[in-house]
């Protein structure tokens, strides 16, 4: 295992919870947290409406909060967007992007995403960029192609390992309740530090995103190239999301 690649198991709440469920969900989450002080990073995602209330309730336990989405510009008229530097300003530390629910419903290209990746480094946050093929994809053999193309196009060039993640989430297992084999996780971890090489390719932090659960996270989490977990929905209840940071250790 890389010494700088300590794993981070990161929430993904999507468009879910209102005021209450976010306060109680964030809560519990710090008390454990607060409570365990684990070495591994935890982060959750909250809708933007949700962003100011959880930084407030997880306020020094460790939990780190990161936005789902940014714009690549600092300001302007952009009506209904958010900004990196908004993120940063509400106390985030991490944002999405490119996740394939925006790939696909905001039709965002890697340039896009690419575009979004730099504004959260220019900003100061660590931007988590998605990448995974679909169904269709994997079944004609192009998941590797389709893959090596999103990181090309969706990296920012010169960027420190520290300063970025990558989360593999094949679409096909998002939300569906299948995951991929750890076999097929190992070997496209392997391939994505491959595709971005060279130092930054071996300190590279790589989620693995699509239906984890506390039934299969030891396993995925265990492979060598698999750095942490990103988790929707399971990591909507306090219980399931720490069986998931339980199951990941410092290795
Ligand atoms: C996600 O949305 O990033 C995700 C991995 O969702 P789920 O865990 O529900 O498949």
């Amino acid at each position: 295992m890389h010494p700088d690649r300590r794993p981070l198991v990161a929430g993904n709440w999507k468009m879910n919870g209102l005021s209450a469920d976010g306060l109680a969900l964030a809560g519990e989450i710090a008390v454990r947290t607060r409570a365990a002080a684990p070495v591994i990073e935890i982060l959750v995602c909250p809708p933007a409406t949700l962003l100011a209330t959880v930084v407030g309730v997880v306020a020094g336990s460790g939990v780190k909060v990161g936005g789902q989405d940014c714009h690549a510009e600092p300001k302007g008229p952009h009506t209904g967007d958010i900004s990196a530097e908004m993120l940063v300003d509400l106390g985030c530390s991490h944002v999405i992007v490119g996740h394939s629910e925006r790939r696909a419903g905001h039709a965002e290209s890697d340039a896009v995403v690419r575009d979004k990746a730099k504004a959260a480094l220019r900003a100061g946050l660590i931007p988590i960029v998605c990448v995974g093929e679909t169904r269709a994809q994997r079944d004609t053999g192009n998941a590797a192609a389709v893959v090596e193309r999103q990181i090309q196009g969706s990296l920012p060039e010169g960027v420190g390992s520290d300063r970025l993640v990558v989360a593999y989430e094949p679409v096909w297992a998002i939300g569906t309740g299948l995951t991929a084999t750890a076999a097929d996780v190992a070997a496209m971890h392997l391939h994505i530090r491959g595709v971005v090489g060279g130092t930054m390719g071996g300190g590279l932090r790589i989620l693995y995103g699509g239906s984890v659960k506390p039934e299969n996270a030891a396993e995925l989490l265990a492979l060598e190239d698999v750095d942490g977990a990103l988790v929707g929905g399971a990591s909507l209840n306090a219980d399931q999301f720490w069986a998931i940071v339980s199951s990941c250790r410092w290795r």
